[in-house]
């Protein structure tokens, strides 16, 4: 056992892209947010023809920048939608940020011309984290990959899956 790889001993510098998987702290901070955008989700007014989702966008520093849910102000409204329109669109925070969301972005929608996805990318936002990957209910959805050819950075936590969907389970009743 003597050509096993000696692990790095000092940190990479700056210039490299982090392609690190996430450290423990990461993922248990990822989850609390996440679960505060499940928290977020139960606000959302009921409709039988669109999901509950709650968003909340966190900055590099852990400051929570914005927070939105399904239909918040207008019938319409997604969650990641109504997070991304109480920030100014050149807000320099949006480049380190993270968006958390209790589903995946949408790719696809009847009411407005651009979808979630759409607004993450031209909010420049590297980094999105979900839990329920959108199921083909109401439409298809390729938000993981569109991010992610885009260079975003996309982490999904299935474990809270079912939570993200028992605040919608009432879509599936029929
Ligand atoms: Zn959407």
């Amino acid at each position: 056992m003597t050509n096993e790889p000696v692990p790095a001993k000092h940190p990479k510098p700056d210039t490299e892209p982090d392609t690190e998987p996430d450290t423990e702290a990461d993922t248990e901070a990822d989850l609390r947010w996440l679960n505060e955008c499940i928290e977020l989700s139960r606000r959302c007014p009921r409709s039988f023809t669109a999901y509950a989702v709650g968003s909340l966008i966190v900055s590099a520093d852990g400051d929570v920048l914005a927070t939105g849910y399904s239909r918040e102000t207008t019938p319409h409204d997604h969650a990641e939608e109504a997070a991304l329109a109480k920030l100014s669109p050149g807000d320099p925070r949006l480049a380190t940020a993270t968006i958390y969301t209790s589903l995946e972005p949408c790719t696809t929608r009847a009411s407005r011309p651009r979808t979630c996805t759409t607004l993450i990318l031209a909010a420049g936002i590297p980094r999105v984290v979900f839990a329920w990957q959108e199921p083909t209910l109401f439409a298809d959805c390729t938000g993981t990959e569109t991010l992610e050819a885009a260079g975003v950075r996309v982490t999904r936590f299935p474990e809270l899956t079912a939570a993200a969907r028992e605040v919608n389970a009432h879509l599936f009743k029929k």
